[in-house]
């Protein structure tokens, strides 16, 4: 992506001020990584200029696109973070940051190659950690993408990596979202590097199939198209095709493609919810419906805050389609989730939400427990119960780095001996002082989100009574307790 794309891009959507400071994040952007490279030749900044492009195509606000351009300024170049915000901003410096800190978290991650469960499970809570403000992990979907779409320049090892780390950890994380299209590209081009010749298979027999059922469902769709304009219903029609990769999986619990009914669906948008209702009703009344295949996830909304009717039906010639009928903005907070929340044009959102249009709209701060549920869901590697993890998980929680970047979360109020304690009881014992984003400080400063807590140990130290002042957690008291009894 080059500037002038990006911009061009950029000018549809933003105000003229808005494309000023787009302009010298570009500027500052190029001249930061000057004489950088990629794997695949291109000059470095292509990919965070591409990175930016996405988030405009996802319709994010500007801050959100300004720190796309800054992503990799401070963890690649010299550049401080303080000076990103005074050029910047506040709330773009915050967004730098958090993107940075999943990267340099990350480095300290080791063996990341053999995605023990306990890597994944740290790496959602990583991303949800540094996720105060979701726009990061937005960000890191949108940097993800891009590497996926050039994966092609690195070597096969690193492909099969990054291949799997996308399907495991980002394609969950987007589909928590509700960011549809995100998943399925990213599932995409994820199967297709892990699984190659499967893939191009899987898309043969798709092709197929599809040739065969295209000129049937030519006849369903015409049909019904023209008992809604019969009864005046404003709509819009079209098929949906379901992705190689979920093909992939529907094929491991059914016996044969034959028994896939949505391979197509047909996709019918309209004004409101209630128009939703009154198609399908046209819809039942014209073909019979399979009963236990109807859902009506406009009552009763996905956790994600996906809203939808589905109903597959038979015809007469023993065809089979399923139908997913809902509101445009349904439709589109399906396709781009919460990403739609910070619409560059936030207004008409609110009114659609106002209007009773959606009613998952994400509130102030729901992104929250969206996000717990990602922690559950991927941590647990399959549909958790949702209420357990969220409680214990993440409430009053604060999360602090090791200097390596491991990652440990400890209750709001927690104290450097409180960490000491839960590395090790030996290094709760030995702890002579402590270092805190690279600077010392006293025994009673409470811990803060995202610091790096760094414990300097004396062998010879020996724990004091006073220090039961200085711990919280029951873990630590306790180990102080049995140390004390011993000393
Ligand atoms: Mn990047």
């Amino acid at each position: 992506m080059r500037k002038r794309e990006l911009m061009l891009l950029a000018s549809r959507s933003y105000t003229d001020e808005e494309q000023t400071e787009l302009i010298s994040a570009i500027n500052f952007a190029i001249e930061k990584h000057k004489g950088q490279k990629r794997k695949s030749g291109e000059a470095f900044v292509t990919h965070p200029l591409a990175v930016a492009g996405i988030l405009i195509d996802w319709g994010l606000d500007i801050d959100t696109v300004l720190a796309g351009v800054l992503h990799d300024t401070v963890e690649d170049t010299e550049t401080s973070l303080p000076t990103i915000e005074n050029l910047f901003g506040r709330d773009v410096a915050f967004l730098v940051d958090g993107v940075t800190k999943v990267s340099q978290a990350r480095s300290g991650m080791r063996d990341l190659s053999s995605y023990l469960p306990a890597t994944k499970d740290n790496l959602t809570k990583l991303l949800i950690a540094v996720g105060q403000d979701v726009r990061v992990i937005i960000i890191k979907l949108a940097d993800r993408l891009h590497n996926m779409q050039t994966l092609q320049h690195l070597s096969r090892e690193k492909q099969l990596k990054i291949a799997r780390e996308t399907l495991e950890v980002f394609a969950p994380l987007a589909d928590r979202l509700n960011m549809g299209r995100v998943r399925v590209q990213l599932e995409e081009l994820a199967f297709s590097y892990l699984e190659p010749k499967e893939f191009k298979r899987l898309q043969r027999v798709m092709k197929d199939r599809l040739g065969k059922s295209h000129r049937k469902l030519a006849r369903v769709r015409h049909d019904v198209d023209k008992k809604l304009t019969e009864e005046s219903i404003d709509h819009q029609m079209d098929g949906r095709i379901k992705s190689v990769y979920s093909l992939y999986k529907k094929l491991q619990k059914v016996d044969s493609i034959d028994d896939i009914y949505d391979l197509i669906a047909l996709r019918i948008i309209v004004e409101d919810a209630e128009t939703c209702y009154r198609v399908l009703g046209i819809i039942h009344a014209m073909y019979r419906p399979m009963v236990n295949r109807i859902k009506d996830y406009i009552a009763r909304p996905k956790p994600n805050g996906y809203q939808s009717l589905h109903t597959t039906i038979i015809t007469e010639n023993e065809q089979i389609v399923e139908f997913q009928i809902r509101t445009a903005t349904m439709h589109d907070y399906a396709e781009r989730g919460l990403a739609a929340s910070f619409h560059y044009n936030e207004q008409k959102l609110t009114d659609a939400y106002r209007k009773g249009h959606i009613a998952a709209m994400p509130a102030d701060l729901a992104w929250i427990s969206q996000l717990q549920e990602v922690a559950a869901q991927v941590s647990e590697g399959k549909d958790a119960d949702l209420e357990r993890l969220k409680v214990d998980l993440f409430g009053n929680r604060i999360f602090v780095y090791s200097p390596k970047g491991d990652l440990y979360d400890m209750p709001d109020g927690a104290f450097p001996l409180d960490y000491a304690y839960r590395i090790h009881s030996d290094i709760g014992r030995q702890a002579a002082g402590f270092r805190v984003n690279g600077k010392m400080v006293a025994f009673d400063r409470t811990l803060q989100h995202g610091d790096v807590v760094e414990v300097i140990t004396k062998r010879n130290a020996q724990p004091r009574p006073d220090w039961l002042e200085l711990v919280i957690t029951r873990h630590a008291r306790d180990k102080l307790r049995a140390q004390l009894k011993r000393t």
